[in-house]
């Protein structure tokens, strides 16, 4: 098992971080922080707003009975 690599490779899509998938500051936060390349952060908070949005959607339905 290699040690340090480890630190240095997305969680996400497996790739060694580098400028083809780092090319920001804030892309090299999101690598040291959530172990992933900017590509992939941007990516999964891409999934994370649309599930955001569609649970906020789901919350104005409570009168659901028969109608009658
Ligand atoms: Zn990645």
């Amino acid at each position: 098992m290699e040690r340090s690599s480890r630190f240095y490779r997305c969680v996400n899509c497996g790739e060694p971080f580098s400028y083809l998938n780092v090319f920001s500051f804030a892309g090299e936060v999101e690598a040291i922080v959530h172990g992933t390349c900017e590509i992939c952060a941007d990516a999964l908070a891409d999934a994370m707003a649309i599930v955001r949005d569609g649970d906020e959607q789901r919350d104005n339905q409570d009168n659901d009975g028969p109608g009658g």
